[in-house]
This record gives structure tokens, sequence and C-alpha cells, in this order.
């Protein structure tokens, strides 16, 4: 049984459940090692006091043998009802199942029923904050993968980069950019890939389109990929010829922002306490009103998960967690600064996932 999973089984005990049910992909890849993504048929984890098993529809059962931990794999077939075999398969260990833990921002209604019928549950107990203070510190395995995500992002902004001229369409450069990280055996990229050109970057959730590259303006790329199961994300903020001086000086104070951020991290502080550090910077310089969101986010198997950054938040940095550090300055219809790197937190201060230069690259 891995360490993950272990410490699920100290939660089941803890709140006292009969079995805890996970069906998202994702987490179903984190406790059990087998990365899949079935749609819709079920693959699913049943987590008890003295049994464990993986749901799987049999075209996925070889595969969750190998590739595993977990020993006893039940299948279902395409013809046949899979809550009738997971009910008799539940029925076989003769163990009552009272109290279950499952993800009520997860599971959808339609298995809900299912399951309750299934098991004979008589009450639920929602375990995804179970779920998110397990995930938050990262193993030294998956701070490996972590890493790796992060050297394939830095490459996707040198491609990103090495895209750019005149003419050129936000949507042509990200297409350049997944075309070759594919290429290079990504399949994945951890959100939609970012594009955006002058004003158009002014909103800090743009959407790349067909606005085409001019000389003297900023190309903001925020992108990351999935590899081996694991997130990363960066955001660099690039001069596509000269800038003007009011241009560099707003990179400048985003810079120092982001820069302060990340030497101040060091576990035992509030996750709080970073974003204020940012965020006293961008005041201080005359900007606070555009950096209108929250300093960064955690992230590992997902490119969103616990602690967040956030203004007050209480949450105190521990070895192990990884997060992002991502101030900005957004005027509307005129400009966006982003700078990010994602970092895992170590002993003393904390090292980014990514490498690519934040001093103001002119290209
Ligand atoms: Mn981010
Ligand atoms: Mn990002």
């Amino acid at each position: 049984m891995n360490q993950s999973l272990q410490k699920l089984k100290t939660k089941m005990t803890e709140h006292e459940l009969d079995l805890i049910y996970i069906d998202e992909p994702n987490l179903v890849g984190y406790f059990t090692g087998f990365e899949s993504n079935p749609h819709e048929r079920v693959l699913a984890l049943f987590l008890m006091n003295n049994n464990i098993f993986l749901f799987t529809p049999s075209l996925e059962a070889k595969d969750a043998e190998t590739h595993s931990s977990i020993e006893t794999i039940v299948s279902y077939k395409d013809e046949e009802n899979p809550w009738t075999i997971i009910e008799s398969h539940l029925s076989s260990y003769d163990q009552p199942i009272k109290r279950m833990g499952i993800i009520e921002n997860n599971l959808t209604v339609e298995r809900y029923n299912h399951l309750m019928h299934s098991t004979n549950a008589q009450e639920t107990m929602d375990i995804s904050s179970a779920i998110q203070d397990i995930q938050l510190i990262k193993s030294t395995d998956e701070i490996n993968k972590m890493k790796y995500a992060g050297e394939m992002a830095d490459k996707a902004l040198e491609i990103g980069m090495n895209a750019l001229k005149v003419g050129i369409s936000e949507q042509e450069v990200v297409a350049e950019i997944e075309y070759e990280m594919k290429k290079r055996g990504i399949s994945e990229m951890s959100f939609q890939t970012m594009v955006l050109f002058g004003d158009h970057a002014g909103s800090p959730h743009g959407n790349p389109g067909e606005r085409t590259l001019k000389e003297h303006e900023f190309v903001l790329f925020d992108l990351g990929v999935v590899a081996e199961g694991y997130t990363s994300d960066v955001t660099r903020t690039v001069a596509f010829k000269s800038v003007s001086q009011e241009q560099k000086d707003i990179y400048e104070v985003v810079l120092s922002a982001q820069k302060a951020a990340q030497s101040a991290v060091k576990p035992g502080m509030t996750t709080g306490a970073l974003d204020e550090i940012a965020r006293s910077i961008i005041e201080e310089a005359g900007y606070g009103d555009f950096f209108t969101h929250r300093l960064g986010h955690g992230l590992g198997k997902t490119v969103h998960e616990y602690p967040s950054l956030s203004k007050g938040s209480t949450m105190v940095v521990e070895e192990g967690m990884c997060f992002s550090l991502e101030p900005g300055i957004y005027i509307e219809n005129q400009i966006g600064v982003r700078i990010e790197d994602c970092v895992y937190v170590t002993a003393d201060g904390c090292i980014p996932f990514t490498r690519t230069n934040k001093n103001l690259i002119t290209l």
C-alpha cells in the first residue's frame, strides 16, 4: 500500500468510515498509481477497513493490474450493469457499510443514487478536505515529476518566444507551442495555453484569438504541461521589440513583487503573509487596484489545489508544499503583465520548478 493510500486509511479510521469511494480519475491515479480516463465508464477505488479493490471497465482491467498498487481488480463488461457487480462484490465481504466517505463536489447524483443502493449506507461524509490535506505535502517522487513538468514548460516558453513575428496571431502561437509539445511526448497541457498580445493581456483571463502581433508590445505566455500525471504552470511577459519606459516600469514593479515573495518563502509563515509581501510592493508603486487576484495557488496532480495564497489566509507554509507566485498588473484594454513561477518549499526557502529568465526579455 503506497503512502498516500496509507494516509487515506488513517483518515478513514479517524472519521469512523466503513467505506471510501473515489471515482475522480486524477485521484484514482493519485491513490492507486493507475492513471486513466474512463470517460463515462465507472473507474473507482473502494477502500474499506480490511479490504480494498479497484473497479474498472474490463477493457482497462489488464492495465490496472499492471500499473496499480491494488491487488484486487474487479471489472465489468460494457453489456453488464456495473452497479450490480459492485453490489455483489461488496456483499461478498460481509462487512456492513454504515458510514461512507465520498467527494461531494465530484460525485454525480446518478452515481450517488446507485452507490447508496449498492452499499446500503446510512450516511455519507464529504472527504474533500481530508484529501486536500493528504495532497498538500508532496513527496520527493512527486516533486521530481513536477520538476520534469517544469522543464517542459520552460521548453514550451522557448518555443513560443521563437515563434513570435509581426503578423502572427495569438492562436497560431498557441498551436505552435502545443504541436511542438505533442512531438516531445506531452499529450496534455495543464490548462488552455494562453498567449496574449499587448492590450489583450489587460484581462487576467483573456482568450487567445485572431489578434495579430505588432512591434513594441508585450506578449504574455501562461502555460503548463501534464507530465507523468503532474502539472506545471508558468507565466512570462516578454517585449516584442523595444517597449516604452512606462511598460518597462510596470514590468519592474511586477518583477520585484514576484522576486520578493519568492525569496520570502519559508516554512512557518502564513500564505497570507506572502500575498501581503507581493501586494504591498505593487500598492506602493501605485498599482494596487490593478493587481486583481490572489498571489498564488497550490498545484500538483491538478493545477489548482491547496494552499491558496490570498489576502488574510492563515494557512501555514510547510516543507514539501508546492504553489505558484504570480503577481500581475492589468490595466484594461491597455496592458497586462504577469510573472509566475511555481515553487516547492524546502527546509529554509523554496526552489522554482521553472527556470526561464525573469528579467525583461526583448525579442
Ligand atoms: Mn497559476
Ligand atoms: Mn498560470
